[in-house]
């Protein structure tokens, strides 16, 4: 069976986990959001990529979610020490090789499917990783800045400075991916989708990290030929972790499972995984309440169980 799973970073990165666990005969395919990626110090950073890489390959830092275990910080604090700039980005020392080695790279030419795939020879996630563009396409906020008494002044910022450095405290107006109009899905994405049996939707963040990938021109309208299962990441009205409620509150979608199906919509989405006690009602989708919570890597793997089983039935 040939499935197709398109993935952020933590919550997409533990849905696979658990998918590889019910479905270890399968050939997975990711495909992997970008927008997040951002140059610092000279290197080129791809946030989710590594996120799924990392918790597939097992060198996770289980707790956290993203980095590495083990992590030690001695390259930050050096930089710190010098005054260098941003001090809010948090990249231990083990993770800094990756994005060396990433930077190397592209720097000679590879383009960033051939670097991912490099990359993935060391950590051998068990499914194919693929970004969903080797294109530059990056997510920018449009924020409201005002600064003491003085009257707002409207500008843009990259997603990394919204979401880490100010913790999605500041209203989005807007947001924005920077470049997607040009953008080509990586290659190797669109052969992926017209092969896969099921598309999966992890619950990942339907703007930042679902939403952007669809926005590569190409991939929504290959998926919508497919058998398309979702996995709300909003669970009771709130997301399960993280700030995707001040993602949704920018696009002017509510922060619920039924806000989100209609969002994906029925041209997409054919069957879409709900928490017990939820609700959603769209026409054409199909919908099942399940326990959602991914405690542990058998709880995900329900969670994969039951949307192979809705592929099945809608097929
Ligand atoms: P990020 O790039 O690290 O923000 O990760 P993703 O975009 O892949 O996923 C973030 C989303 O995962 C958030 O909106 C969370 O609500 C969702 N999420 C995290 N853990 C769980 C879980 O255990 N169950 C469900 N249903 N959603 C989860
Ligand atoms: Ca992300």
């Amino acid at each position: 069976m040939h499935i197709v799973s398109l993935a952020g970073g933590i919550g997409g990165a533990r849905f696979l986990r658990g998918l590889k666990a019910a479905a270890p005969d399968a050939e997975i395919t990711v495909i992997g959001n970008t927008g997040d990626d951002i140059n610092l110090y000279g290197l080129r950073i791809c946030p989710d990529l590594d996120t799924v890489m990392y918790t597939l390959g097992g060198g996770i830092h289980e707790e956290q979610g993203w980095g590495r275990t083990g992590e030690t910080f001695a390259v930050k604090e050096e930089l710190a020490a010098y005054g260098v700039e941003p001090q809010w980005f948090g990249l231990g020392d083990r993770d800094f090789a990756t994005h060396i080695v990433r930077t190397q790279m592209l720097g000679a030419g590879y383009p960033l499917s051939a670097v991912t795939r490099a990359l993935c020879d060391r950590w051998r996630p068990g499914v194919t990783l693929l970004p969903m563009t080797d294109d530059r396409a990056e997510t920018h906020v449009v924020i409201d800045e005002s600064a003491d008494g003085s009257p707002p002044r409207r500008k843009a910022i990259h997603f990394q400075e919204w979401w880490v450095r100010l913790r999605a405290s500041v209203p989005a107006q807007a947001i924005i991916l920077v470049g997607a109009d040009d953008a080509k899905p990586a290659p190797g994405v669109l052969d992926a989708i017209a092969q896969a049996d099921v598309v999966l939707l992890p619950p990942s963040n339907p703007v930042v990290s679902i939403g952007t990938i669809l926005q590569i021109p190409g991939i929504r309208s290959a998926l919508e030929e497919k058998t398309v299962i979702g996995v709300s990441p909003i669970v009771g009205g709130a997301p399960v972790r993280g700030m995707a409620d001040a993602c949704l509150t920018a696009i002017g979608v509510e922060t619920t499972a039924q806000a989100v199906a209609e969002l994906y919509g029925p041209s997409l989405l054919d069957g879409w995984l709900i928490a017990e006690g939820d609700e959603t009602n769209v026409a054409g989708i199909a919908t099942r309440p399940r326990p959602l919570i991914m405690h542990d890597v058998e709880s995900a793997a329900e969670i994969a169980r039951a949307a192979l089983e809705l592929a099945e039935e809608l097929r």
